[in-house]
């Protein structure tokens, strides 16, 4: 059983196919899925998915690539945040790779959103490109970490190096990898996830992009995700049903969504 800790499938290009990948999903074992908010206005269709299917958990949160969007306050994140479903904040962090100039919105944004996560007691999802020693100051200056009083989160989609990953994990953050773990050039990051300790990852898909081999191109889905878990299993040369048991338990740990 594995689970894809981030997921866009209110985005047209999944949402409408739901049956498809809802079969897609039990046909891989892939128990549940976190889908993800990227910005307000779009926020009430990741909210009606969770509502409908009850293995589909949310997020609330205003991602740092939405530069013209609606700017949230603590506040309004917290009282989104008020729901069963809503099991995280984000997501939210800093991308220093997709925008250029003065990007002290994005460091804005982002305290509020660390901000509010403290206050509701859920988690961060965080999204760093190109910025990582930013997001890595900005965390502990918020005190995101569990020994600051914080509650940590996930570092999604991982692409930076061993020692953010491990500065993350310091704070009681998981690292989360995605297919592009599986590409052939991604030597280094492979080693990153060599690295790490089985009770500190996640597996993600990000669909719809970022399809892990053999569907590289293609349009992502969650189901996919059992081939991030195939992959770390070979590669980590642990069995698969290990793969499995500790990431659905980590999600479990980190989203306190039961087992
Ligand atoms: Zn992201
Ligand atoms: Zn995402």
């Amino acid at each position: 059983m594995f689970i894809d800790s981030h997921c866009h499938i209110n985005f047209p290009e999944l949402a409408a196919r739901m049956p498809e990948i809802l079969a897609k999903m039990a046909e891989n074992r892939v128990t549940h899925a976190l889908c993800v908010s990227v910005n307000l206005p779009e926020f009430p269709s990741v909210l009606a998915l969770a509502e409908q299917y009850p293995h589909i958990y949310a997020s609330v949160g205003v991602h740092p690539d939405y530069e013209d969007t609606p700017e949230p306050t603590v506040e309004q994140l917290v009282q989104l945040a008020d729901h069963p479903k809503i099991v995280a904040i984000g997501e939210t962090g800093l991308d220093y790779y997709r925008l250029e100039g003065d990007l002290e919105w994005q460091r804005e944004r982002f305290r509020t959103h660390i901000r509010a996560s403290r206050a509701t007691g859920k988690p961060l999802i965080i999204h760093t490109r190109a910025a990582s020693a930013d997001t890595i100051r900005i965390l502990q200056e918020e005190g995101a970490g569990v020994d600051q009083g914080g509650v940590a989160g996930v570092m999604h989609c991982f692409t930076e190096t061993l020692d953010v990953a491990l500065a993350a994990v310091e704070m009681g953050f998981y690292i989360s990898f995605s297919g592009i773990v599986t590409f052939k050039s991604a030597k280094d990051l492979q080693a990153v996830a060599q690295a790490l300790p089985l009770d500190r990852i996640l597996i993600e898909t990000d669909s719809p992009y970022l399809a892990p081999v053999p569907f590289r191109g293609r349009v992502n889905e969650p189901g996919y995700v059992a081939h991030v878990a195939e992959f770390l299993a070979t590669l980590k040369d642990v069995p698969l049903p290990d793969i499995a048991a500790a990431t659905t338990a980590n999600f479990h740990t980190l989203f306190k969504t039961g087992a």
